[in-house]
């Protein structure tokens, strides 16, 4: 099975209107935890992760592998179980995204970056910003599925699935022009406050 064909099977393709994390509109929404809820599934897309991971950079020149809470430390530790490095992840503590537990960034130390998504690339970058805060190095971004053709990120990068989702403005939104109610996946406080 392909990687798009198990998330769509696991119900990790959501349909409807959508409040994104970036604050923009979306008709779809991806919760790649449907498609780790069964640790096969996980080893599965993490060994494609590690093969995309392996055509762009020398593995065995990986010092760690770093993710972000919450939603890419379940494939993010599974990609470090395969390729035997040490895993760290970075969470937001007010807004702002932080290592805490302890982790520590050795200088110089070199990181494959993993997520479960990309959407505008924004939080990856904010992650990438603050390895190289504590002196590493992101050698390479990867990320299950890929919002968007094209995201900006100042190092090299590489999904499984790539869509092209529509981003609407939350003023600009036909969804919201068509009174389709919003939802918040993920966050039951939110969807009541918004
Ligand atoms: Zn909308």
């Amino acid at each position: 099975m392909n990687v798009v064909d198990l998330l769509e099977s696991r119900g990790a393709i959501w349909h409807g209107h959508f409040l994104l994390a970036s604050g923009k509109h979306s008709d779809t929404y991806i919760q790649c935890q449907r498609a780790f809820v069964n640790p096969e599934d996980t080893t599965f897309i993490a060994s494609k992760l590690v093969e995309k991971a392996s055509d762009l950079v020398c593995l065995g020149c990986i010092d760690g592998v770093v993710a972000p809470a919450l939603g890419a430390v379940v494939i993010g530790y599974e990609v470090a179980r395969q390729i035997r490095k040490p895993f760290i992840f970075a969470e937001r503590e007010q807004g702002k995204m932080t290592f805490k537990r302890g982790f520590e960034v050795k200088i110089g130390s070199r990181f494959l970056l993993v997520e479960d998504v990309f959407t505008t690339g924004q939080s990856t970058l904010e992650l990438i910003e603050l390895v190289q805060s504590h002196g590493g190095i992101v050698r390479v971004a990867l990320s299950v599925v890929q919002r968007q053709k094209q995201i900006d990120l100042p190092v090299p990068y590489a999904s499984l699935v790539t869509l092209e989702l529509p981003l609407y403005d939350p003023d600009n939104c036909p969804l919201c022009q068509q009174g389709i109610p919003l939802v918040k996946p993920g966050t039951k406080q939110s969807q009541t406050s918004s």
